[in-house]
């Protein structure tokens, strides 16, 4: 299906709703049967009915006919965080006694729930550096059940091969998941390289407006279905009707605010690998990134997110520069309209806290929608600070 059908019309049957270009927010609970003979057919297969907004409400769906189309896949379910997401689907395909293999530097909630969460339940894991092939391979236990891929990741966007995990895990009859956040689904479609749920956090990318937070998982109708009925209904992690239609608003401009954000984050790469303040550029579209033909191979783009090691001769000197930036929002999350930095030395000389492994000149930029030009004025400007 073409990508403008997928943002501007796909699963929108406005003649259900007075022809009105954008859906209602059906701001309901329940939804009531018009016989009894309905509630008794209807209540027993809640996935394919409306029961209760807990399960299905008509406004998520439309949510997630798009979020599926996107990213190839039979069928998708939302949720209230991008962590709902990534728990859900991870929980779904484990049991007391398994073995999770995961990337050694996912999302940091995502290595809360492996290393604190669910060990309480008796499921184990194990980190490899998943450049690898080999390390995967060599992992593997009688009792691995799931791989938890995550390529690029968000900091230093190590990229695993795709392809071959998933040819490596089918072997093995090992489920994968990636978090695919990084490229969104316009740049890479994980379920293509046979990789069987792809999860995103909306927050960042898909309704890309920093007003939502939200998660997405993509996969087969069978394997949906599966976690809809048992975790998704029981842990209950649903978005809210209102916070739906704000993403369904989002994804309407996904295409064109990707395509910017890839844009001007190359043009600033490119300024900011030649600056004598930068020590190396991470962006796995520069030709300087180690991974730089695997990511040209599987992945369509890189987008707005990348890091950069400073050159300072201390952490002092490297916060002047932090001080000096006028148009970065310093803040968390990336993937809206606004330009951000993200400082390791803020993770540094925290009173009664070890000092994050992560090198204090460590630093993330996130590339908005702004003018790549009004951005480069204001980094060199700080980075004659230094
Ligand atoms: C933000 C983020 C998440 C978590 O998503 P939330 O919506 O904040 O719960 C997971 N993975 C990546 C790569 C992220 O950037």
């Amino acid at each position: 299906m073409h990508l403008s059908e997928i943002l501007t019309h796909l699963g929108e049957n406005r003649q259900d709703y007075f022809n009105a270009v954008s859906p209602p927010v059906i701001q309901t609970s329940n939804f009531t049967f018009d016989s009894l003979e309905n509630f008794r057919q209807q209540f027993s297969d809640e996935f394919s009915h409306h029961v209760y907004s807990r399960g299905n409400n008509p406004t998520v769906e439309i949510l997630r006919k798009k979020i599926a189309a996107l990213e190839g896949a039979e069928d998708a379910l939302v949720f209230g965080s991008g962590m709902a997401a990534i728990s859900t689907a991870v929980i779904a395909n484990v049991k007391a006694g398994d073995h999770i293999i995961c990337v050694d530097s996912p999302y940091s909630w995502t290595k809360i729930l492996l290393n604190d969460f669910l060990p309480r339940f008796g499921v184990e894991h194990s980190y490899v550096d998943g450049r690898d092939i080999q390390h995967f391979e060599a992992a593997i236990r009688p009792n691995t059940t799931l791989m938890v891929l995550e390529s690029p990741n968000s900091l230093t966007f190590e990229l695993q091969d795709l392809a071959a995990c998933a040819k490596l895990a089918k072997k093995h009859g090992i489920i994968t998941c990636i978090d695919n956040s990084y490229c969104s689904p316009l740049f890479q479609r994980p379920l293509d390289f046979g990789i069987d749920i792809a999860m995103h956090t909306g927050t960042k990318y898909l309704n890309g407006h920093s007003d939502v937070v939200m998660g997405v998982l993509c996969a087969n109708r069978e394997m949906i279905r599966k976690i809809f009925e048992l975790d998704y209904m029981t842990l209950g992690p649903v978005l809210s009707p209102h916070a739906a239609a704000l993403a369904i608003r989002g994804l309407r401009t996904l295409e064109l605010r990707l395509q910017r954000s890839h844009d001007s984050a190359m043009k600033i790469t490119h300024w900011l690998h030649k600056h004598p303040k930068i020590e190396q550029v991470l962006y796995p579209f520069h030709p300087s990134f180690l991974q730089h033909e695997l990511a040209k191979k599987q992945m369509k783009g890189a987008g707005g997110l990348f890091s950069v090691y400073l050159r300072a001769a201390s952490k002092i000197k490297a916060e002047t520069f932090f001080r000096r930036l006028e148009r970065f929002l310093l803040a968390v999350s990336w993937g809206g309209h606004e330009s951000l930095v993200l400082p390791s030395v803020a993770f540094h000389d925290i009173p009664g806290r070890e000092d994050s492994p992560i090198p204090w000149n460590l630093v993330r930029f996130y590339i908005g929608l702004e003018d790549p030009d009004w951005l480069i004025e204001d980094l060199e400007n700080a980075l004659a600070v230094i």
